[in-house]
């Protein structure tokens, strides 16, 4: 990869943090790491310093040591004029401390011993004049291009009178080599704290943070992936569990929501449907009621000139068998029409508190002679008088003769009738005749829904029965019987409201 490669990216790279703002690790880096750096090379800095000057002040101090402890030797050796002793007290230095020379001036600034490698030049006049200062004093200079310190200390007689000066110098690099030591050490020592702590800190943080992060943006996402049951899972620090549970929160109420728009879909739906349903059957029922009205007249005109014409007809004639025949058919066009009529629901309704065992008692009364004929009988559970019911008993009594009369036309020859006390009222009519099938449940309670052949059924018996429990604010369900026959479950409100009654009170709520 060339520079300009490697430049380009990082340039893009920065633009990117700079659009998108920068990751979790890039604000640890810039608002942690190195801030921490910084800080710790400047007091690093600060304290080498101080270091530096100690141990600058510290050699000093030894160069000074070692001017004092051998000045006195000096200083006597010199008054008595013996420069051996000079010299060799002079030599001593080297062993005491760590010096690069020493040397021996008189009162007037002449050289008379010196030892080390080295020989100062100074200016005679100048050294007097240090000497004649009697202060003592150290400085930095250069001796023949090397930097050393000199430490002057005067020397003295045993009168006390200035007699000479003692000067002892150090190498500056012996100061420098330690220094530049002491440095490498401390930056080497920031360096590798510096990359332990950076190091530390980004592997610390994906450990506590960042891979929590990262978890909980890898479920976000999925999520958006379409994974909708994923939930992210809560781990890690307080802080990100709680942001994952919130997460998990907003996810479960939407998925609530979701599901409660979807509900009230289907419900609206449903109720569409029922509307529909309810429009259709209307529209039936007004069809009905119109040609039943229009065919009462012509059938009670046919029957009245039949009647008649059976009063003329010679007895055992074909002709009385036909116009009997007629009559037959006529009752049964007759029925139909009232059929028709009950289901149009033309007549009037009343309403009245009635007992339900009477309103069994009573459609059994008008099924007797059919279930004598049959040889079947009605067992009657529920106790007797039953509870009482607010309702148009001449229609629940048609409710119960429809269906008994079902179940004998199905085949039964055993009905069971049951009901309880409770409000609504339960009462079941179960057979031991074949049962319905399932699949034509759902189409049972259709007008003119019918499995019977032409002219045996209109199929509008269960329809009216329907409009008959609906108009009482009840419901009717369709079951197996434990003879494996039909069950027919109705539920009954104890006080039906009128239709009117309930438009009325629909008004109020
Ligand atoms: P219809 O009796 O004129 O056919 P219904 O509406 O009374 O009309 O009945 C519709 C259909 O329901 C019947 O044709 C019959 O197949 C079925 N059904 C009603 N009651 C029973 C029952 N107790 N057992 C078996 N099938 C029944």
């Amino acid at each position: 990869m060339t520079h300009a490669t490697k430049l380009s990216r990082v340039i893009t790279r920065l633009r990117n943090v700079w659009s998108h703002g920068y990751s979790l690790r890039w604000a640890l880096i810039l608002r942690v790491l190195l801030p921490l750096l910084v800080a710790m090379s400047l007091v690093t800095v600060v304290g080498l310093r101080t270091m530096e000057q100690a141990i600058e002040t510290r050699m000093q101090e030894d160069v000074e040591l070692v001017a004092r402890a051998i000045r006195l030797p000096i200083s006597d050796s010199l008054e008595k004029g013996e420069d051996a002793s000079v010299r060799q007290a002079l030599e001593s230095v080297f062993r005491i401390g760590r010096v690069y020379g020493a040397y021996v001036y008189d009162d007037s600034g002449d050289l008379v011993a010196a030892v080390g490698a080295v020989n100062p030049t100074p200016e005679s006049r100048e050294l007097a004049e240090r000497a004649a200062d009697g202060e003592r004093s150290g400085d930095f200079e250069q001796i023949q291009g090397q930097e050393v310190y000199s430490y002057f200390e005067p020397l003295t007689d045993s009168s006390g009178r200035i007699s000479g000066l003692l000067q002892v110098t150090r190498r500056g690099s012996d100061f420098r080599d330690d220094i530049g030591r002491m440095r490498l050490q401390a930056f080497a020592f920031i360096g590798a704290a510096g990359v332990a702590i950076s190091l530390l800190l980004l592997v610390g943080h994906r450990g506590a943070i960042g891979r929590h992060l990262a978890s909980l943006a890898g479920s976000m996402s999925r999520i958006e992936a379409g994974e909708r049951e994923h939930r992210a899972s809560a781990e890690g620090p307080k802080e990100v569990r709680s942001l994952s549970t919130a997460f998990n929160t907003m996810l479960n109420s939407m998925e609530e929501a979701e599901q409660e728009i979807a509900q009230r879909r289907s419900e609206q739906a449903r109720l569409e449907d029922e509307l529909r349903h309810a429009e259709k059957l209307a529209a039936i029922g007004r069809l009905a009621a119109g040609v039943a009205h229009e065919l009462g007249t012509p059938l009670s005109v046919i029957d009245g000139k039949a009647q008649r014409a059976l009063r003329h007809a010679d007895a055992d004639s074909r002709q009385e068998r036909s116009l009997e025949q007629i009559r037959a058919e006529v009752t049964r066009m007759e029925h139909i029409v009232r059929q028709l009529l009950e289901f149009a629901r033309t007549s009037s309704r009343q309403f009245r508190w009635t007992r339900l065992g009477d309103l069994v008692g009573a459609s059994l009364a008008s099924l007797e002679d059919r279930l004598r004929e049959l040889g079947a009988a009605v067992v009657v559970r529920g106790e007797t008088p039953g509870p009482e019911l607010y309702v148009d008993p001449v229609r629940i009594e048609q409710v119960l003769v429809n269906l008994m009369r079902n179940a004998l036309q199905a085949g039964a020859r055993q009905i069971t009738v049951n009901w309880d006390d409770a409000d609504p009222v339960t009462v079941t009519i179960d057979d031991n005749g074949p049962g319905v099938p399932e699949e034509i449940r759902p189409r049972l309670f259709e007008p003119f829904f019918t499995t019977k052949s032409v002219g045996d059924g209109t199929g509008l018996g269960l329809a009216v029965v329907h409009g008959i429990i609906t108009e009482h604010g009840g419901a009717i369900a369709i079951g197996v019987s434990p003879d494996e026959g039909a069950r027919f479950t109705l539920t009954l409100p104890r006080e039906a409201r009128p239709e009117s009654e309930q438009i009325k009170g629909h008004d109020h709520g």
